[in-house]
C-alpha cells in the first residue's frame, strides 16, 4: 500500500534527505515538483504549508538511521533548506556533536542549495554552516546572469542582486570549507565548460549532474 503520510525525512540510496519546506526563493523552469506532483522516489514531499521543529527532524533522523547503512544526511527536499536556516542549524550542529561524542556511527553531513542564503538573511550566513557540515552542493544553473534569471525566475525581491550574492556566497564557503561543490544540470545550451572555470575561479568544485524529468 503506499504510504501518503508527507514525510521530513527519507531514505533514497545510502542517504537521508531532510525536507525542511517547500517554500523557495526561485521557481525554477525545471523544477520537478509540479511535474512530479510533489512525489520523489514514492515519497509524498508536500508538508501542505507545514514545516517540522528541528527536534521532529532529529527524532525522525534518529528512528530511520539504522534501517540502511548510512554515509550521508543531506538537506534537501522540495524546497530551500536554508530559508529555515536556524532549525537547519540546530540539526546539523546535534548530528555533528553526537557523531564527535561517538554516540552515533559516522556519516557526512550536506546541504544541496541554491546559494541565496545571505541575500535571503541580509548578512553572510556561510561561517555558521561552515561550522556544522561537511559538504555544501550549489546548484549555479548558469555561468550567465541573464540566463540564470531565465530558468531560475527568482522572486522579485532576489532578481537584482540574486546572481552576483549565489557567486559570493560559493565564495565564502569555499574559503571556509574543503568541500563545495558548484553544480549544473546536464542540459541542451548550458556551458559546462564555462561554468567548471567559474566553479575553479571561486574555489569550488565542479559536478556535472544527470538531467531527471517526470517522463
Ligand atoms: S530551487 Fe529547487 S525547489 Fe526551488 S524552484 Fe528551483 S528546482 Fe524547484
Amino acid at each position: 500500500m503506499t504510504d501518503n503520510t508527507p514525510k521530513i525525512v527519507y531514505r533514497f540510496k545510502n542517504a537521508l534527505y531532510i525536507n525542511l519546506t517547500n517554500r523557495c526563493p526561485n521557481a525554477c523552469v525545471f523544477c520537478i515538483k509540479n511535474p512530479f506532483k510533489m512525489y520523489f522516489e514514492g515519497y509524498n514531499l508536500n508538508l501542505s504549508g507545514t514545516e517540522p521543529s528541528a527536534r521532529q527532524v532529529l527524532d525522525e533522523i534518529y528512528r530511520q538511521l539504522n534501517d540502511a547503512p548510512t554515509k550521508e544526511v543531506v538537506f534537501c527536499g522540495y524546497g530551500e533548506p536554508t530559508m529555515r536556516l536556524d532549525v537547519l542549524l540546530q540539526t546539523a550542529r546535534e548530528l555533528k556533536q553526537k557523531i564527535a561524542a561517538g554516540a552515533l556511527a559516522p556519516f557526512k553531513i550536506r546541504l544541496n542549495t541554491i546559494g541565496l542564503a545571505n541575500l535571503v538573511h541580509g548578512r553572510d550566513v556561510t561561517g555558521e554552516l561552515a561550522a556544522v557540515l561537511d559538504k555544501i552542493n550549489i546548484s549555479i544553473n548558469s555561468p550567465d546572469k541573464q540566463e540564470w534569471l531565465r530558468l531560475v525566475r527568482p522572486l522579485p525581491q532576489y532578481a537584482d542582486k540574486g546572481y552576483e550574492s549565489m557567486l559570493d556566497f560559493i565564495r565564502l564557503c569555499a574559503q571556509k570549507m574543503g568541500d563545495v561543490v558548484v553544480s549544473i544540470v546536464s542540459r541542451q545550451g548550458i556551458d559546462a565548460q564555462k561554468t567548471q572555470e567559474l566553479a575553479k575561479s571561486l574555489g569550488a568544485k565542479f559536478y556535472l549532474r544527470e538531467f531527471i524529468d517526470d517522463k
